[in-house]
């Protein structure tokens, strides 16, 4: 299939694209489309039990993520080590490593944390965001960091940077994901240690420290009901038109920009953007 896409979903911690963009990721592999993750750190700060060490923590969450993007169908994840919790003191070396693998995977699609959202207090989803959005705008430069090029690499533009679930800002796609909602659950479960840790979310009265077996046994259908709710609540922006949707922010890139001028200048002036587009 020629129209076959290259997606390149670029987060922080194991995990965080399996709760905001699962549904879509498994869908677009099932469309025959290519999917990547590239995982800023290993996520080794997150437990809140201490009967483990991060070494252990972080070999438990690269195996869980493989799981997980074998379960979506996509390509096994590649992690840039980063360190939990502090990827804000590295963001230079993150960009340059974003760049270089925006080059060589050439995607035409970017999923990423939107990093100007409101109540945004993860400071990795900030920095990962951001350097993603950098990197995706300015990786057409031969310029910058030529010695990619040296290795044979080459400057490349993606065509649209995707925002995942945008609160600040009127979701402009939504992705029907009622085929693959089961999917993304099973995927979202493939993070065990993280399922546990936010236990309380899901079962009432939990704690996750100290789950009893039936507990845990809850947690699965506790899990699914949550995110069958959120998943309903965004459909409800297409109207009735779907059942399950995961939604985003979608902006074209340009060489060094973003090519939403249009767009920006209509809500400054009050013109409600009227289109949703359902995929
Ligand atoms: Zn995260």
């Amino acid at each position: 299939m020629s129209n076959n896409k290259t997606i390149v979903v670029v987060y922080a911690h194991p995990d965080d694209a399996e709760f905001l963009a699962g549904g879509t990721l498994a869908k677009w592999a099932g469309e025959g489309h290519q999917i990547f993750a590239i995982c800023a750190t290993n996520g080794d700060l997150g437990a809140k039990i201490t009967e483990i060490t991060p070494e252990e923590l972080a070999e438990i969450r690269k195996k869980e993520l493989t799981m997980a993007m074998q379960t979506i169908g996509g390509n096994p994840p590649i992690f840039l080590d980063f360190p939990d919790g502090f990827v804000r003191n590295h963001i230079d070396e993150l960009k340059e490593r974003l760049v270089y693998w925006i080059r060589k995977l050439k995607p035409n699609r970017i999923l990423t944390f939107d990093p100007w959202k409101s109540y945004q207090i993860h400071p990795d989803h900030i920095e990962v965001g951001r350097m993603a959005s950098e990197a995706a705008a300015f990786s057409c430069f031969p310029m910058l960091y030529p010695e990619h090029l040296k290795e044979g690499l080459e400057p490349h533009q993606p065509a649209e940077l995707w925002y995942m679930v945008p609160m600040q800002h009127k979701p402009n796609r939504l992705v029907d994901i009622t085929q693959t909602f089961d999917r993304k659950m099973k995927a979202i479960l493939c993070h065990q240690s993280q399922v546990e840790m936010m236990a309380d979310l899901f079962v009432e009265g939990a704690d996750p420290a100290n789950l009893s077996e039936e507990e845990k046994s809850q947690l699965r259908d506790g899990a699914d009901t949550m995110l069958r709710m959120l998943s309903q609540a965004l459909a409800n922006l297409s109207e009735g038109k779907i059942e399950l949707a995961e939604a985003f922010y979608a902006i074209k890139l340009g060489p060094g920009m973003f090519d939403n001028y249009q767009e920006l200048i209509q809500e400054l002036i009050g013109i409600e953007s009227d289109s949703i587009e359902i995929l």
